[in-house]
């Protein structure tokens, strides 16, 4: 293996760390906590795992949590008045409604239904399009995270050639936005591109984000590319395990011999997500309750 393996596990601590000094300050200047209020539908296990990891990391960094579990056959109309309640109540600074929905509910119109200033999911309209006009606005967690480790790495990223796999609104856009906005040459890759491998081997950046087991091969790499893996899958156990393991959506060895630099599925992207949205929950907080906050401090 050549390649650097990108630390996300230490660098979210790092940023959970810095988020609770802020929280502390933020709560003397405002006289609250922050707060986040987190909203579960029904009853999916993977779900309600996120929700609790959430509210524990909230607590953790000093902020005020607050949950809400709904019953899954709650009808649209009753989640619309939660979520008008969680927008009008002062002690919430960020609304996330944990995705995906039970089927009978409308996903964008409750999405759509948050007020932008608590949107710490970054996925309403006002968010996307704010992104995309270039102004300051909460920005998605996953990708945000993904581009803090790419700095981290490399500093400036002007220039550069990256490739995006994927295009979803949770993912491959929004880091398509945002390696925009850092002048890279961004090309977003998806189910109907022509030779994934060729475009793939243009690129100094590549983030995948297909939820595709172990897709992208180190044959399709630039020597020396850095390769931020999102994807999260589970493969099916081997004999006598009661859980298979979880993989990226790059093959990581045969990554790791070609990149210049790479992450781990678990310890990469994935416990980024979480401590940037504290970090976005901390920057609402700011804005909504008129408290000044420096300028790249989070
Ligand atoms: P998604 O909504 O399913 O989108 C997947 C994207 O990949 C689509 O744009 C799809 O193209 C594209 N795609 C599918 N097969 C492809 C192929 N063979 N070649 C090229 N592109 C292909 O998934 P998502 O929500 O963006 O998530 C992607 C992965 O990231 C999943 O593994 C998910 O678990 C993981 N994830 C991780 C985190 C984290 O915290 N680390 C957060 C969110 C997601 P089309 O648009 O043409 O269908």
């Amino acid at each position: 293996m050549s390649a650097a393996v990108i630390d996300g596990k230490a660098f979210a601590a790092t940023l959970r760390a810095t988020v609770a000094e802020y929280a502390a300050t933020f709560e003397q200047s405002a006289g609250r906590k922050a707060g986040l209020a987190v909203v579960l539908v029904g009853e999916d296990p993977a779900s309600e795992v996120y929700v609790r990891s959430k509210g524990k990391a909230t607590l953790e960094c000093g902020m005020a949590s607050f949950e809400h579990k709904l019953a899954e056959d709650t009808s649209q109309e009753a989640l619309l008045a939660l979520i008008d309640r969680l927008n009008a109540d002062p002690a919430v600074d960020g609304i996330l409604v944990q995705l995906p929905l039970p089927k009978h509910l409308d996903e964008q119109a409750v999405v759509e239904r948050i007020n932008p200033a608590k949107d710490v999911d970054g996925l309403t309209p006002v968010s996307t399009g704010r992104l995309a006009l270039g102004l300051p606005g909460l920005v998605p967690c996953t990708p945000l995270g993904s581009l803090m480790l790419l700095k981290d790495r490399l500093g400036s990223l002007s220039g550069l050639d990256a490739v995006v796999i994927g295009r979803s609104i949770l993912v491959g856009k929004p880091m398509a936005q945002l390696l925009l906005a850092e002048s890279c040459t961004v090309t977003i890759a998806h189910s109907r591109t022509k030779d994934l491998p060729d475009v793939v081997r243009r690129a100094d950046i590549v983030v995948a984000a297909v939820g595709r087991p172990e897709m992208v091969k180190g044959s399709w790499l630039k020597p020396g590319a850095t390769v931020i893996d999102v994807g999260i899958n589970r493969l099916a156990p081997v004999e006598g395990a009661s859980k298979g393991r979880l993989v990226g959506d790059v093959d990581f060895a045969s990554a790791a011999e070609v990149a210049g630099a790479i992450t781990p599925v678990p310890g990469g992207v994935g416990p980024m997500t979480i401590a940037v949205l504290l970090r976005n929950t901390l920057v609402a907080a700011h804005r909504n309750a008129g408290v000044a906050l420096a300028k790249d401090a989070l």
